[in-house]
C-alpha cells in the first residue's frame, strides 16, 4: 500500500504546472534536432500513371499544400504532349504523318518535334552512328511491331537496310523541315522519348521550386534530392535476375537509364533477340546484357544507354571522355560467366 501512496504522490507532483512546463521543455529539446533535420514534408504525394506504353511514377516531397498537385499535373501534361507528337503507334501523331509524307515532300515540323529530331541528330553524331532513330524498318522486319516465326532472310535485311541510316534524313534548320532521301524510311524515338520527357519534367519541376522529388518514367529515373539532403539510393538491376541489383548509387541530381536485352525481346525459332538494332549490320545486338548510364541529363541517359548497347566498351569510354560527370556500367557475357565493366565517374 505504501508503494501505491508514494506513486500517487509522485504523479500529483508531476502534474504541478512547474513540472509540466519543465517536462515540456525537455521533450521539445529532445525532438528539436529531428525537426531541424527533417524539413516539413507533410504534403508528399506519389502518383503512378500510364505513359508511352509503360508506367510513370513520380514522388514529390513537399511542405507546400498546393505544390505536389500542381507539379504532378504539369508533369503529366508535358509527357502527354511529347507522346502525342512522337507516338508511332498512333497514325495521327505528327511523327506518323512525317513518316508517311517526308519522302514525297518536305515536312515542316512543330517546335517540339524539331527539338527531338535535333537531339536524335546529335546522338547519331556523338555515337558514330550507333544511335540511329531511323531503325524503324528494321524493328518492323525483325518482328518488334508484328510477331514473326522465322528469321528474316539476308536479302530482306539488306533490302530494309536501304531505308535505314540517319545520313539519309535531310534536316533544314532554316525551315525546320525534314526530307527523306529514300522511299520507305521511318523515324522512331523509342530510344530517346522517355528520357526526353524526363528532362523536360525535371526542368519544369526546378522552375516550379520542387526541392525534393524522384521520378521513374518507365525505367528512366531522375532525382532532385535538395540542398543538404540525403541522396536517393537507386539500384541497378541485375540483367540475369531482374529482381536483384548489381549495385546501388546515391543520386542527388543525376538521371539513370538502363537498356537491357532482358526487358523487351522477340523469340524467333526458339532464340531471343533484343529490341535494339545495330544500324550497321541490320541485326539485333547480341553479346550485351545491359548498359546503364548515369549522368545529369535525362535525354543523355536514355539515348546513350541505347547507343552503348550497340557501340560497346569503346563507345562507353569515348562518351565518358566527352561528357563530364557521367558513369557507364556494361554487363556482358564472358564465356560461361558474365563481366561487369565500369567507365567514367559515378556519384558518391
Ligand atoms: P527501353 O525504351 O525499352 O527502355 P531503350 O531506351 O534502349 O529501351 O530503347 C529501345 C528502343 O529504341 C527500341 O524499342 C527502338 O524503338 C529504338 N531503337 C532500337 N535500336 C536503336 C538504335 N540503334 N538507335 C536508336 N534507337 C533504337
Ligand atoms: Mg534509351
Amino acid at each position: 500500500m505504501r508503494g501505491f501512496d508514494d506513486m500517487k504522490k509522485f504523479l500529483l507532483k508531476c502534474c504541478q504546472p512547474r513540472f509540466l512546463i519543465g517536462g515540456g521543455v525537455i521533450l521539445f529539446c529532445l525532438i528539436l534536432p529531428f525537426l531541424m533535420d527533417r524539413p516539413d514534408e507533410r504534403y508528399t504525394q506519389i502518383r503512378s500513371f500510364p505513359m508511352m506504353g509503360t508506367v510513370g511514377r513520380i514522388t514529390i516531397y513537399s511542405g507546400r499544400a498546393d505544390l505536389p498537385e500542381q507539379a504532378l499535373n504539369q508533369a503529366q501534361k508535358t509527357i502527354a504532349e511529347i507522346e502525342k507528337v512522337c507516338n508511332v503507334f498512333d497514325p495521327e501523331s505528327e511523327l506518323s504523318r512525317l513518316n508517311r509524307t517526308a519522302y514525297e515532300q518536305e515536312f515542316i515540323c512543330s517546335p517540339l518535334l524539331w527539338e527531338m529530331l535535333c537531339r536524335a541528330d546529335h546522338y547519331y553524331k556523338l555515337s558514330n552512328g550507333a544511335f540511329d532513330a531511323s531503325v524503324q524498318p528494321l524493328m518492323r522486319l525483325w518482328g518488334f511491331r508484328q510477331k514473326r516465326k522465322v528469321l528474316p532472310a539476308p536479302a530482306e535485311i539488306s533490302q530494309a537496310m536501304k531505308t535505314v541510316g540517319w545520313n539519309k534524313v535531310k534536316l533544314d534548320p532554316e525551315k525546320r523541315s525534314v526530307r527523306f532521301t529514300v522511299k520507305g524510311m521511318e523515324i522512331d524515338f523509342g530510344g530517346i522519348a522517355k528520357g526526353f520527357a524526363l528532362e523536360k519534367v525535371l526542368n519544369g519541376f526546378r522552375q516550379l521550386g520542387v526541392s525534393r522529388a524522384v521520378l521513374d518514367l518507365g525505367g528512366n529515373i531522375g532525382c532532385i534530392a535538395g540542398e543538404n539532403r540525403d541522396a536517393f539510393q537507386i539500384g541497378i538491376r541485375d540483367p540475369q535476375s531482374p529482381n536483384e541489383v548489381i549495385g546501388t548509387l546515391p543520386l542527388r541530381r543525376h538521371c539513370i537509364a538502363t537498356s537491357g536485352g532482358y526487358e523487351r525481346f522477340v523469340i524467333i525459332a526458339g532464340k531471343e533477340y533484343a529490341h535494339i538494332m545495330d544500324p550497321r549490320t541490320g541485326m539485333p545486338v547480341s553479346g550485351m546484357l545491359s548498359v546503364t548510364v548515369v549522368t545529369p541529363n535525362g535525354t543523355d541517359s536514355d539515348a546513350l544507354s541505347t547507343a552503348v548497347f550497340v557501340g560497346g566498351e569503346k563507345l562507353a569510354a569515348e562518351i565518358c571522355r566527352k561528357i563530364p560527370d557521367t558513369g557507364i556500367v556494361i554487363v556482358c557475357p564472358d564465356g560461361q560467366d558474365r563481366k561487369i565493366l565500369r567507365f567514367g565517374s559515378f556519384p558518391r
